[in-house]
């Protein structure tokens, strides 16, 4: 690891750090938040307003994570703020129906043609989790295929290969998922058809559905080779199985209806969260009315949530939404594609083998100088050098994604001063990623 891996201290976040591991597993609750890829003292942040969070010793760093997709508007924007603020002043949570929830539903199904009727839940594991239980109560059928290198949240059947954190720690199985449930889950290749025709060849009448990421964002962005979104469709039709398109990361960022909306390829059943939330606990699942109709209370399928529809996280969601107009879309693709040209001038310039692979205004730098285009390529790339590029941009008031496995996010608030702090942050940055050893 070169001289600039942990350039300063970070006392106050230490600190805290310390508190939690006392009462925290790893002292943090979500596992890639830890720094553990990458070394030293994650960040506690203590606030956050456009494209820029404020840490507990008082620095501040230009944000690339926007809380891993949801902040596309910035943090604290003022309209999404006002939203929240007239929500919770009429009540937190009501365990009734509220004309909030139907808003945000009739906002996603206006924007997502495919999107026919949507169950609200609490988060995008909930999403993917109840989906795959409908796919298989709709089909009869218990396996479901999934793909190396896509992560679905923390569903027990979808961690099998799966991306973000447990690709970050290299986790092998997890301990606590049953062999059942593993032994339901066909992990294939991304971007592999022939594996998937393979797959339903040898597997007849019994593959409920395939789940895939709409564009891989959790082994750092892998998008789909043209015709492989395609390809699962048919093949999903041809053998009575369901295609299940996850948009939780994708949903409303990557245009404004999502991947569906730059491709076209229409699922049977879609997952959402992130955006649709406004930095709060929203998610959602649905897609065809028919299959939809199998939930209930109006079908057998069960699932429920004390919390789902939440009237303040619907609130946020609705206003995020209202803002997300053609301009916002323009200016999130537009700010992204100028930081990847910054990214790509300095790397080369210090001649470090790169790849910056994008979908729509998601995007992450691959240390290798091949295509990426399924989980193998990915754990290929020389993540040591993403260490030393990630510690030096840090040290430079720029917050990357910790780990090499992760998409970063732009918003509508990253202006000519944002963009010009990474500007000044990436030379250096470059030659600590060329400097850096195994
Ligand atoms: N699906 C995808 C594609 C995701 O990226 C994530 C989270 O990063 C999830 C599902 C799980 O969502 P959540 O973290 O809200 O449970």
């Amino acid at each position: 690891m070169s001289e600039l891996a942990y350039p300063y201290e970070a006392p106050a976040s230490q600190a805290l750090f310390d508190r939690a591991a006392a009462v925290t597993p790893g002292g943090v609750n979500s596992p890639v938040r830890a720094f553990r890829a990458v070394g030293g003292t994650p960040r506690f942040m203590v606030s956050g307003s456009g494209p820029y969070l404020t840490d507990a010793d008082g620095r501040e760093y230009v944000d690339l994570v926007c809380s891993w997709g949801p902040m596309i508007l910035g943090h604290a924007h003022p309209e999404v703020i006002a939203a929240v603020q007239e929500a919770v002043a009429r009540g937190t949570s009501f365990g009734t129906p509220a004309e909030g929830e139907v808003a945000l539903a009739e906002a996603m199904v206006e924007r997502v043609a495919p999107l026919e009727e949507v169950r609200l839940v609490s988060s995008g594991t909930e999403a993917t989790m109840s989906a795959i239980r409908l796919a298989r109560g709709f089909t009869q059928r218990t396996k479901v295929i999934k793909f190396a290198g896509c992560y679905h949240g923390h569903v027990d059947s979808l961690l099998a290969a799966a991306g973000s954190g447990v690709a970050t720690f290299a986790l092998p199985d997890t301990p606590g998922v049953t062999g059942a449930q593993a032994s339901d889950t066909i992990v294939l290749p991304y971007n592999d058809l022939e594996a998937v025709h393979a797959a339903f060849a040898a597997h007849p009448g019994e593959i409920a559905c395939v789940i895939t990421e709409a564009s891989p964002g959790n082994m750092g962005v892998v998008p789909p080779l043209p015709g492989f979104n395609q390809g699962l469709k048919d093949a999903c039709a041809a053998n009575g199985a369901l295609f299940v398109s996850d948009e939780v990361m994708t949903g409303f960022r990557t245009s404004r209806a999502g991947w569906y909306g730059v491709e076209g390829v229409v699922p049977d059943l879609m997952t959402f969260g992130k955006v649709m939330g406004g930095g709060f606990p929203a998610a959602a699942f649905g897609g065809r009315a028919d299959v939809m109709a199998h939930l209930a209370p109006a079908g057998p399928v069960y699932q429920a949530g004390t919390l789902s529809g939440n009237p303040v996280a619907t609130a946020a969601g609705l206003a995020q939404l209202r803002l997300l107009d053609d301009a916002a879309y323009e200016k999130v693709d537009a700010v992204s594609a100028q930081i990847q040209g910054l990214v790509t001038e300095a790397l080369a310039k210090e001649g470090v083998a790169h790849r910056v692979q994008t979908a729509s205004n998601m995007f992450s730098v691959f240390f290798t100088d091949r295509p990426v285009v399924n989980y193998e390529d990915a754990k290929a790339q020389e993540s040591f050098r993403f260490t030393a590029f990630f510690h030096s941009l840090l040290s430079s008031g720029v917050y990357l994604p910790p780990s090499s496995f992760e998409s970063w996010f732009v918003s509508t608030a990253h202006d000519e001063r944002a963009v010009q702090r990474i500007a000044d942050a990436l030379p250096a940055a470059a030659r600590a990623a060329a400097e850096a050893t195994a």
